[in-house]
């Protein structure tokens, strides 16, 4: 009630401020991107200008006056949908019987501190590289869901991941643009005694400041450590400009940062957390600062320090692909630790001792991924095979125990539903399942009637999707071939593509090498065949960055865009820059196949995977991740069995075969295989089961609850009082 009053005495002494007031105070929480469509509002403001800024409602009110953001709201006819749209962020942020407010009451007084060198929230942030970044920021958004109490904690990276560009011939080039905080309405956080927070982290060569910002996700609070303060040398500045940019030096400096700057900065906001959750090894260092603390504030012992931070620490590894885990070599470890070990009562050998399988084997480099097992009691990957996978790999970590009982357990992935579902298939979803069904997504019968959902509406449903997505792409792909210069017959073309109701196969994701981008043309006679087929012609598209120093994953977007080139595949196979999380969302939406064909056992999870089957699109892909247990025969289709050769080449050339055939003999029949009126029974059948089969297993408020209820519950010492 005192909300609604707010807004109606806003209007009273109204001059066009009142707007802009209510227009910021909805921007300043990233709720806009899920709570309400918030882009609908921001867009209508500006379209041009929340395109071209990556949708960044901060920039486009930054470029009009009160009276035009007034004008333009009411030209719009979007006067009352903001009134609404604020009122229902004030309700949602008062947080009402929420499941956390039920089970987890608790934590309101300690919170989890869930650490990550990357959040991927919106394109508009760009201060994530791909999965494991979004999967953060998934988690956040559905820790605000379901009302629990969590708090983020990463770092502000100035000039972000990167912009993507091809140049004409294909070669991926990289650009920087500056993210100015204040202008994404990022806030600095403010210590108890109202001054600026600061950080500061000791080093043996000096000491690393950082500023701390916050933004709002929902209900919870995610803090951004940025070095760019004046504190620091010029070189230390650019700590954090870039994420996984610069040398080891950097990267050691930046997690020391994250780690021990991170628990800092909590420290100073009186935040004291009930469990630490290390999304990947980067911010191991925190469990060892608040080791630390628990020495000097209460005098523990080295072991009871130890003890009680590992009942308290959760660790999710992310990757079986070695170069994933950091490792530093001991003269960077000393330079930055040894303060910290000291404070412990360690020497140099006694805190490297820490990263190493083998403490006593003084050649074995550090590593944070080893440092993170050892200060965890409750360690897990993101799938069922990725358990096993990692079980296997850290066995001699844990030496004392037979294989299956290494305590290494998984939580599979999932995603953030009302971020990526398309409006058009909420709303049938909203017309099919009960009444609340948002709040009770995890459980398998609230999908079941979709299963009774008629062929016509959802074929309706997917149609509407995959022609949005089409004119979007044909727009897009055709303005950047013209930005590269290309020739007015490719622009042309471009802006004709995937003409008729061709299948269309999406894939988006990394160009890290073992996802294999090029697997399906690698032979080009063979995609002639699928892609010209007269029958049942096949398009595609591709997008994805490779990291800025991976020259392989380079060479894979240049043949993928050597083959868009070819006259044969113009404008039916695409390639498109700046893959985000806006073209993620997109893709994943509109394509009838989403594929995926990583060198099985590499891929912990994926995700995409999931986007694309909660939005009806059936996924092609290697039985690896999520889709190992996902699959269940007749709800999308799977490349091979899962097996696995020693020799890469072969099991490369064996899949590639097989994901050949699966495309040609099971995914082309079913979607061209129609009745009288048109419609691919089979396909839509398979569609609906898609939905009910996965959408409720691998959305992400099941996987933050199984993240609460098997690891924050316990480590907090708080008892759930009844299992939903
Ligand atoms: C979902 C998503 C990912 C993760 O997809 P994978 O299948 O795990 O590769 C990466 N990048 C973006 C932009 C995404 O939206």
């Amino acid at each position: 009630m005192q909300a609604m009053k707010r807004i109606d005495d806003e209007a009273i002494h109204d001059d066009g401020g009142r707007a802009r007031v209510l227009l910021t105070e909805l921007a300043d929480n990233l709720w806009w991107c899920w709570g309400v469509d918030g882009a609908a509002i921001f867009r209508a403001l500006d379209p041009e200008r929340f395109e071209a800024t990556g949708h960044d409602p901060h920039a486009v009110l930054a470029a009009l006056s009160d009276a035009e953001a007034q004008a333009r709201l009411e030209a719009a006819g979007l006067t009352t949908t903001l009134d609404e749209a604020v009122r229902a962020l004030r309700t949602y942020l008062a947080g009402a019987g929420t499941w956390g407010r039920r089970h987890a009451g608790l934590l309101h007084h300690a919170p989890i501190a869930y650490f990550s060198a990357e959040f991927g929230l919106h394109e508009s942030l760009p201060i994530y590289s791909g999965g494991l970044g979004v999967l953060a920021g998934d988690h956040l958004k559905s820790a605000s869901d379901l009302g629990l109490p969590l708090i983020g904690v990463g770092l502000l990276y100035r000039e972000g991941y990167f912009q993507q560009t091809l140049d004409d011939e294909g070669w991926q080039q990289q650009a920087y643009p500056a993210l100015e905080p204040e202008a994404k309405g990022l806030r600095r956080v403010c210590a108890p005694d109202g001054s600026w927070l600061q950080v500061q982290v000791e080093t043996q060569t000096g000491v690393l400041h950082a500023a701390v910002w916050e933004q709002a996700v929902g209900r919870v609070r995610l803090l951004l450590l940025d070095a760019d303060v004046p504190e620091n040398t010029p070189a230390d500045r650019a700590l954090t400009h870039r994420l996984y940019g610069g040398d080891e030096r950097t990267r050691i400096r930046q997690e020391l940062l994250l780690g021990v700057g991170g628990m800092r900065a909590l420290d100073g906001l009186g935040v004291r957390p009930a469990a630490l959750h290390l999304n990947e090894g980067h911010s191991a260092f925190a469990a060892l600062e608040a080791m630390a603390q628990h020495v000097e504030r209460e005098g523990m012992s080295l072991a009871e320090a130890r003890e009680e931070v590992a009942n308290r620490t959760l660790f999710t590894t992310h990757t079986p692909v070695p170069a994933g885990h950091d490792r530093f070599g001991p003269d960077l470890l000393v330079e930055h630790l040894l303060p910290l070990a000291q404070r412990l009562g360690l020497d140099a050998e006694g805190v490297l001792a820490f990263g190493r399988v083998r403490p006593e084997c003084r050649d074995e480099t550090f590593c944070m991924t080893v440092l993170a097992m050892k200060l965890a009691h409750r360690v897990n990957g993101v799938s069922f095979l990725h358990g096993r996978v990692s079980r296997e790999m850290w066995a001699s970590l844990y030496a004392e125990h037979p294989l299956h009982r290494i305590p290494i357990g998984h939580v599979t992935n999932g995603v953030h539903l009302p971020t990526f579902l398309a409006p058009r298939m909420a709303r049938l979803l909203d017309a099919s399942l009960p009444a609340g069904w948002r709040e009770r997504q995890d459980e398998p019968e609230i999908w079941e009637p979709v299963l009774q959902i008629p062929d016509e509406a959802i074929h309706e449903v997917r149609e509407g999707l995959k022609r949005d997505l089409v004119h979007h792409l044909r727009e897009l792909a055709a303005r950047q071939a013209r930005g590269r210069g290309e020739a007015a017959s490719v622009v042309r073309a471009l802006e004709h593509a995937f003409e008729g109701d061709a299948l269309l196969v999406g894939f988006a994701r990394r160009f890290a090498t073992y996802k294999r981008a090029s697997l399906v043309l690698e032979d080009l006679e063979v995609l002639d065949a699928l892609v010209n087929d007269p029958a049942r012609p096949m398009r595609f598209v591709f997008a994805g960055k490779a990291h800025p120093r991976d020259e392989g994953g380079k060479r894979l977007l240049q043949k993928v865009f050597r083959a868009s080139r070819d006259p044969r595949f113009l404008g039916k196979v695409v390639l498109l820059e700046g893959y985000d999380l806006s073209l993620g969302r997109a893709l994943t939406r509109g394509v009838d196949v989403w594929l995926n064909n990583p060198r099985r056992p590499l891929e912990a999870s994926g995700t995409s995977g999931q986007k694309a089957a909660m939005n009806g699109v059936l996924n092609c892909s290697i039985l690896d991740g999520w889709w190992a247990e996902g699959f269940d025969g007749d709800n999308g289709f799977a490349i091979g069995r899962g097996e696995v050769h020693r020799d890469l080449k072969l099991q490369d050339a064996r899949d590639q075969e097989e994901l050949v055939r699966v495309l040609r003999e099971e995914v082309a029949p079913l979607y061209y295989d129609r009745d009288a009126s048109g419609l691919a029974r089979g396909w839509l059948r398979r569609v609906k089961r898609a939905m009910a089969t996965l959408g409720w297993r691998f959305n992400a408020d099941r996987m933050v609850r199984d993240y609460a209820k098997g690891g924050y519950l316990p480590a907090a010492g708080v008892q759930l009082s009844e299992p939903r």
